[in-house]
């Protein structure tokens, strides 16, 4: 596919994405569940929701994420297709549920559900996510993480040394960046859209320079050849997470000043301070306003 028209779909399927995260409505009918090959015995498949990595192994299968819960069926199916094996541990990312809607589909005998603290008390009371008008109902009780950690888990499983490292505060709060380190395959939740601004979601305790401290933490234990899987949009890596990186960082220099200087956002937004990065950046379902509010708001 030529690159613009990549760009394109993967522009739709983020609108889809958040269209049905505000209504819960969206067609799964079409949508395909495709998977490509990361490092080791890691994949990523893509569908509609927060990417998955599957980490196969002889004894079963680690999922991070696991998309809306219609789709659970065409998940289990892709899997079927790259290992005969259980699930057995399910990481989610954060609570969003276009991340965790297929929890309790794969929460069967064998399966272990693990998460940050927050993920399991946000599911559990429901809530709202203020930027959409969404109210989210409390989840069943099959959908809850069983295993919750503060700050790090570790899991030795698969061949593979699993390291989830919490991230306070930053696209929610409860946010785990889950490190591959045998393969170096870092999977970084809703931290990272690919190529967009970002969701940030201040409601449920999330902020700008939280997000920021994650990549910048996460960037850190990367080297060149790290494949980096984002919570929204393809395959990705150091150097494209880096850039990302520079654009927080300077969404960030360009609002701070204006704020402390008092002035409201409506006069922020009017002075269009990120012209230079909206081009590139603004294509997402996050358009350039929505951006800056979440930067002013999170200040
Ligand atoms: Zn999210």
């Amino acid at each position: 596919m030529p690159a613009k028209l990549i760009k394109t779909v993967s522009t739709i399927a983020a609108l889809l994405s958040v269209s049905a995260m505000v209504s819960a409505q969206q067609d799964f009918s079409k949508v395909e569940i495709t998977h490509q090959p990361v490092a080791g015995s890691i994949f990523m498949l893509q569908g509609s929701g927060g990417n998955i990595a599957l980490l196969v192994g002889e004894q079963g299968n680690l999922m991070v994420d696991d998309q809306y819960e219609p789709l659970a069926p065409k998940i289990k199916a892709a899997i079927a297709k790259l290992s005969q094996q259980p699930v057995r541990y399910v990481l989610n990312t954060h609570w969003h549920f276009d991340h965790t809607g297929g929890n309790a589909e794969f929460n069967t005998g064998e399966a272990l559900l693990i998460a940050q603290d927050n993920v399991r008390s946000r599911m559990l009371s429901g809530g709202e996510i203020k930027a959409f008008n969404a109210k989210i109902p409390p989840a069943k009780k099959e959908a809850l993480p069983e295993l919750t950690f503060k700050e790090r888990m570790q899991l030795y499983f698969a061949g593979e040394d699993i390291e989830a490292l919490a991230a306070p505060n930053a696209h929610t709060d409860g946010d785990a960046v889950v490190f591959f380190k045998s393969s170096n395959v870092v999977h970084m939740g809703d931290l990272y859209f690919k190529g967009v601004f970002p969701f940030v979601d201040l409601s449920s305790g999330g902020s700008v320079p939280g997000v920021l401290a994650a990549v910048e933490a996460a960037l850190e234990r990367m080297d060149d050849k790290t494949k980096v899987i984002p919570g929204h949009g393809s395959l990705s890596n150091k150097a494209e997470l880096s850039e990302y990186r520079d654009m927080l960082k300077a969404s960030i220099a360009a609002v701070a000043p204006l704020k402390k200087a008092g002035k409201s956002l409506q006069d922020v937004q009017a002075a269009k301070p990120l012209a230079q990065l909206n081009e590139h950046y603004g294509g997402g379902f996050i358009k350039p306003d929505l951006w800056l509010q979440f930067v002013y708001q999170s200040l």
